[in-house]
């Protein structure tokens, strides 16, 4: 059964200007419609950013743990609705239900989260010079922000910036991906039937290059945070930038795994395994390059190989791995299947789509694995967003640790071994925001910052924490002789 969903600007539901629609399917089966969400133009978006401007002064008024106790409602509400929730996002994003109730249960923790960070927005005091002085600071919202967010983690990644801006007091305008709406719109419903005033928080879906950019360019629009594609990001990046925009993007990855030769060979593999197949990698953070030490690694691939044949592929709760989203995202991840055994690799496990009356109609791709893979090969240096796994031999931690880095992304690195200075060294020079020892690279406590260097993240900014109000938030110095 299909559904038509409205944007909400200024505290209304109303159909896109267009008058058209489009529609979601499930990935799964994908001649089942999902829902149908407004095709908008520049013409929505401006409407947006208009209402979010006209609301900025008076929500930047009203006190934080007022602003708290909307967020904790709207947390209690998307709460309230969790098993519904889930059963949306399995069937239009195509994450197994465990999967989609980790993330609706994230978003509803960030609210929770953001509401009460909001009683501890106040500045510092400072010691002044003068004895009549009072020198402090206040923080203050930067005005109007303009999120735009991808698909893989559809009400995850919404709900960790427009909890956080809404806290720091800011209005804004959320522009989802188009092919799995459904759950962020969810989170405006919660925030309407929570109370938030009229034009505060704005969702206006429709296509990145109509909507997304109209929102990236707008005069009125104060901070733009983008979460996507390296390639679309940096071009947000430098057109957002260019108009004195504060601007954060979170992007690809490439992220490795170092197995060291002292370890034990079964954790690792399942370690490496779980960051490499779970949400059938289409995380930023996925492990794609297992970069494995000589002495270890025929038992290595053994073991990464039992587990990727184990995984029991379908839809829903009664399986490990969903399918992909799209066909489009099926047809990259095949694509680079074919690259890499053109380019010399050997395919191991997987390598297509699975058989069976099962995986006939959805966008299903099998765990695969590759050995014999060069640092310079595609497989090795690009972002696949499937779940395929490049392993790499090293000789030694030194080239281990060269190799991982020698990548244009540095988003998520994890090392397993039993040496304390190979760990040591590791946390110390790997090039990525996120460095995790005797762990996997997947996965992260909503508490502590995140983002990337070098192509994954504009590195100016995180998000998450503290670190995700700061972005939200402008520091004025007081001197206050009155
Ligand atoms: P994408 O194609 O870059 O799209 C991301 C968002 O940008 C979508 O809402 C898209 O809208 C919009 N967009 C497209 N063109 C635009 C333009 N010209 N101007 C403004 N907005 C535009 O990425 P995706 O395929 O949705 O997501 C997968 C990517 O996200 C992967 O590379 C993954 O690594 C990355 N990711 C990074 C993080 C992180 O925190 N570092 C987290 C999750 C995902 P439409 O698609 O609706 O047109």
């Amino acid at each position: 059964m299909s559904d038509s969903k409205q944007n909400y600007i200024d505290g209304e539901w109303r159909d896109a200007s267009t008058g058209e629609t489009i529609e979601t399917t499930n990935p799964a089966a994908p001649s089942e419609s999902v829902a149908r969400y407004q095709q908008s133009n520049a013409e929505d978006a401006e409407e947006a950013v208009a209402a979010a401007a006209s609301a900025r002064d008076d929500w930047a008024a009203t006190p934080g743990p007022k602003r708290g106790a909307i967020l904790r409602e709207a947390a209690s509400i998307l709460k309230d609705r969790k098993e519904e929730l889930t059963e949306l996002l399995t069937r239009e994003e195509g994450k197994t239900h465990a999967e989609a109730g980790g993330e609706v249960q994230r978003a509803v923790d960030i609210f929770y989260y953001f509401a009460e960070k909001t009683r501890d927005l106040g500045g510092t005091v400072k010691a002044a010079s003068g004895s009549q002085t009072n020198l402090y600071t206040v923080n203050q919202p930067v005005g109007v922000a303009a999120l735009i967010t991808p698909w893989n983690y559809p009400i995850a990644i919404p709900a960790w910036k427009i909890a956080p801006a809404l806290a720091a007091g800011n209005t804004l305008v959320l522009k989802p991906a188009t092919v799995a709406a459904g759950t962020a719109v969810a989170i405006f419903e919660a925030l309407d039937e929570a109370g938030l005033p009229d034009g505060v928080a704005n969702i206006v879906t429709g296509p990145g290059s109509t909507v997304g950019e109209t929102l990236v360019s707008h005069d009125d629009v104060d901070a733009v945070s983008f979460t996507g594609s390296s390639e679309v990001g940096e071009m947000v990046y430098s057109k957002a930038t260019d108009d004195g925009k504060r601007v954060q993007t979170e992007l690809g990855g490439k992220n490795p795994t170092v197995v060291s030769d002292s370890v034990d060979v079964d954790e690792a593999a399942e370690i490496v395994a779980n960051g490499a197949f779970g949400v059938t990698g289409q995380a930023c953070t996925a492990c794609s390059r297992a970069i494995v030490h000589a002495d270890v690694r025929d038992e290595f691939v053994d073991r990464v190989v039992e587990h990727a044949d184990a995984i029991e592929i379908g839809p829903g709760d009664e399986y490990d791995m969903g399918p992909q989203v799209t066909e489009s995202e099926l047809e990259g991840t095949l694509e680079y299947i074919d690259i890499a055994a053109d380019e010399g690799a050997t395919l191991e496990t997987g390598g297509g789509r699975p058989e069976g009356e099962r995986f006939e109609e959805g966008y299903y791709v099998e765990p695969t694995v590759f050995t014999d893979v060069e640092p310079d090969y595609r497989i090795a240096q690009e972002e696949v967003f499937g779940p395929v796994l490049a392993v790499i031999e090293v000789e030694d931690f030194e080239t281990g640790l060269r190799v991982a880095n020698d990548v244009d992304y540095g988003l998520a690195a994890s090392i397993i071994t039993e040496n304390h200075t190979e760990a040591e060294r590791f946390v110390d020079e790997i090039e990525a925001g996120v460095a995790k020892v005797n762990d996997g690279t997947t996965g992260l406590e909503l508490h502590v910052p995140f983002g990337g260097f070098k192509r994954s993240s504009s590195e100016t900014w995180r998000e998450q924490g503290d670190a995700g109000l700061d972005f939200y938030t402008i520091e004025k110095t007081v001197y206050d002789s009155f």
